[in-house]
């Protein structure tokens, strides 16, 4: 195990793609990072960097305290999932799992630091070290819960038998750390949520320091310690899931986590008798107190408000004390089972969305007063970096 280390790392493919661009990120022993973003963000390439796969155009990476810059991928002691398995088809699970280990030459070496077998070949092994390979297919196969799969081909597994074998063998090797890339991509909608959550199980279990690639922000959310939004090769925030859904530094990263996203409101702050207020045309909508305090110096400025559609509520009889109420349109409804995503049309926003609960009456093409939770509030700067104002 250990800390996984980027300074400054940069990427340009040949062809001038700057796919990542400066970026800086620590990830502790044992954490478990997500790195998240839209298709063409450069979360692939970042960790492609790491496993050695791509060269690193400028920067530096760490594994361990050791530059691995120059270092290559076999000798990164690093283990690598992927969203295609490759498993070996003509080796059954057992084979599959000991086959990198069989294959690592230095295997006796950072094993018994005292013993190192100096003869370089593979297959000559003592009786130990086959016990000890023997050993850590069990384990890994224990851990998994895939013992009683042990002599079957790749061909006679399902999807989720397959990713599991998988990932274990990227387990059985114990290395530094695990690198996976969209792992759960070719996996259906109910077995990816079973994945996810072993996933999260595992390093509970091996605490093994991860990083973690996806375009999915509801796995990213799920499984990070830590979550990495990157655009455009460049990080923008790494934080705990809460803090990039309660605190995004900025309206992409706002937009991008939560489903359905965000409702963004481009107007003004006005002061309004001594209470500040968010105005576009007839929408008035004041702030929270807590909030006005903070927004007070951007009295008369521009700003865009951001809305999670479960701060805004449909129910009749939710107008709290604050008078904020926006007077919408329905358009269209989506129902969920336990709740039902209300789109409606406001002023010149055609695609507000709202989430309410699924006993609540709406109707599609009725008006109804949404009461916005002025308190859960996002404020945005109007220019393009759109930074929260709300933040320090
Ligand atoms: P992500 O994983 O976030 O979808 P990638 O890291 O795969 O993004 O790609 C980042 C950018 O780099 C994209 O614009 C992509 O087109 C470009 N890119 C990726 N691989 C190569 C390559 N081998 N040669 C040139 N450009 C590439």
């Amino acid at each position: 195990m250990a800390q996984v280390l980027l300074e400054g790392v940069t990427k340009v493919y040949p062809g001038g793609v700057r796919a990542v661009n400066g970026v800086s990120l620590t990830i502790e022993d044992r954490e478990f990072v997500v790195l998240v973003g839209p298709s063409g963000c450069g979360k692939s390439t970042a960790l492609r960097m790491v496993a050695g796969l791509e060269e690193i155009s400028a920067g530096t990476i760490r594994i361990g305290g050791q530059v691995v810059n120059d270092v290559a991928p076999k000798d990164r002691d690093i283990a690598m999932v992927f969203q295609n398995y490759a498993l070996y088809p003509h080796m059954n699970v057992a084979q599959n799992l000991s086959f990198s280990l069989r294959l690592r030459r230095k295997f006796g070496f950072w094993r018994n630091p005292a013993g190192w077998i100096g003869s370089g070949d593979y297959r000559r092994r003592s009786a130990e070290e086959w016990q000890e390979i023997g050993r850590r297919v069990a384990d890994t196969a224990r851990v998994l819960g895939i013992e009683n799969l042990l002599a079957r081909r790749p061909r006679e597994l399902s999807g989720g038998q397959r990713q599991r074998v998988a990932v274990g063998r990227a387990m059985v090797r114990e290395p530094k750390a695990f690198l996976f890339d969209e792992p759960l991509s070719n996996l259906d909608a109910k077995l990816r949520v079973e994945m996810r959550a072993e996933i999260k199980r595992l390093h509970r279990q091996v605490q093994t320091t991860t990083i973690y690639v996806t375009h999915d922000q509801e796995e990213a959310m799920t499984l990070g310690d830590r979550v990495v939004v990157m655009k455009d090769g460049v990080i923008q925030q790494a934080a705990t899931p809460y803090d990039v859904y309660e605190r995004p530094v900025n309206r992409f990263v706002a937009g991008f986590v939560g489903t359905p996203p965000m409702n963004f409101f481009e107007g003004r702050l006005v002061d309004s008798g001594g209470r500040l207020a968010f105005e576009d045309g007839d929408l008035r909508l004041p702030l929270a107190p807590e909030q006005a305090g903070r927004l007070a110096r951007f009295a008369g400025q521009g700003v865009v408000l951001g809305l999670r559609p479960e701060s805004l509520h449909a129910d009749p009889g939710s107008a709290g004390p604050s008078g904020a109420t926006i007077r919408a349109r329905i358009v269209l409804t989506e129902p969920l089972g336990d709740r039902t995503d209300v789109h409606v049309q406001t002023g010149r926003y055609s695609r507000v969305i709202c989430r309410v609960d699924a006993r609540t009456r709406v109707k599609e093409r009725e008006m109804v007063d949404l009461v916005a939770d002025m308190s859960r509030a996002h404020f945005f700067a109007a220019s393009a970096e759109g930074e929260n104002l709300a933040l320090p």
